[in-house]
């Protein structure tokens, strides 16, 4: 390769910006030209497409969001839309990609490398933690501090009134922001969709607490969990403990957003490196990530994201800490 191109996709994740300068510094020390591609596929598409110099991506490693922008793009579903988006690289002697965002993207990507002569390397840029072939994604232990934070925060007014708190965190499909925050925050109990939780259960403890005056208690629900989310938990519970005084806060997207911690920061910053690597030495299709602290390479097609089973110890673990 002689030219790269650097995109961000799908859902933003703090990180993102210091993955983009680890490719732009690493492609430059190399020798290669390196390219943003803005707005993801679409900036592909649209030709949005900028040279980038060592200092362009000077003072954003600290920064959330991402310089890049980032989008869903439906033209790229289509053979035209992605050919247009060849059309544009090759105008500007793109010979190799790296792109940063989560399993949809990837499969764009595995789409694109398969019809057009470019090679392509993803990092794993999503806060759900949720991709398989690497234990951590970029974003997520940013988005777990954040909702931690926010946790605590409710922790003392929670503690102050006696209250029941609800909480729900983001996670459509994985469960890992609610079971680390919770277990961090020393929650009563995690519901996620990779767990099936006897609700009545949690009831019963709750009343159990209620007669020795424990009031104050956290319940952290993913988004995605099997009732729908912290409205339908906290629906239920109050049908089933009329006289207790519950409480529902949805973290929301300042969970997607802020200042990447150092373990985020630094996850980016060795995918970023090792993805020039790759391209020089010659791979293509593969997934950036690092697994027992070791890079570790996987095939885009099976870069999917990965429903884990979690051992219940996690669940014992939480009802006896809580208790
Ligand atoms: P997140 O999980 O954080 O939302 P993501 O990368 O999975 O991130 P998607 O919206 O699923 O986000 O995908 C991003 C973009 O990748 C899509 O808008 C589309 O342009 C492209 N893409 C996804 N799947 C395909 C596919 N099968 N063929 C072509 N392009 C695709």
């Amino acid at each position: 390769v002689t030219r790269i191109g650097v995109l961000t996709s799908g859902g933003d994740a703090p990180g993102m910006n210091a993955a983009v300068r680890a490719v732009v510094r690493t492609g430059i020390y190399h020798g290669l030209e390196v390219y943003a591609v803005m707005r993801g596929y679409q900036g592909m598409i649209e030709n949005d497409i900028v040279k980038m110099e060592s200092r362009s991506v000077a003072n954003i490693i600290q920064r959330g969001g991402t310089i890049l922008k980032t989008a869903r793009s439906k033209e790229f579903f289509t053979p035209e839309g992605r050919k247009k988006a060849y059309e544009n690289l090759k105008s500007h002697g793109i010979n190799g990609l790296i792109v940063v965002g989560g399993d949809g993207s990837f499969n764009g990507a595995l789409k694109f490398s398969e019809e057009f002569d470019i090679p392509c390397i993803g990092l794993p840029g999503t806060i759900d933690k949720d991709i398989a072939g690497s234990d951590f994604t970029i974003g997520f232990d940013t988005a777990v501090n954040t909702a931690i934070d926010a946790i605590d925060k409710i922790r003392d007014t929670a503690d102050a009134h006696d209250r029941l708190f609800i909480i729900e965190v983001m996670g459509r499909d994985a469960g890992y922001i609610a079971l680390h925050s919770g277990v961090a925050t020393g929650a009563e109990h995690v519901l996620i969709p990779e767990h099936k939780t006897d609700i009545d259960e949690v009831i019963n403890s709750l009343q159990e607490k209620e007669k020795r005056k424990k009031l104050m208690n956290l319940i952290v629900v993913a988004e995605g969990d099997e009732f729908g989310g912290g409205e339908q938990v906290t629906k239920y519970i109050k049908e089933k403990l009329p006289n207790a005084d519950i409480k529902i806060t949805v973290l929301g997207h300042i969970q997607r957003g802020g200042s990447p911690t150092c373990a985020d920061r630094i996850l980016a910053s060795r995918m970023g490196y090792h993805a020039v690597l790759c391209l020089m030495e010659g791979r293509n299709n593969v997934m950036v990530g690092i697994v027992n602290d070791q890079m570790h390479y996987t095939p885009l097609s099976k870069a999917v994201k990965a429903k884990q089973q979690i051992d219940e110890d996690w669940f014992d673990m939480i009802k006896i800490l809580a208790s």
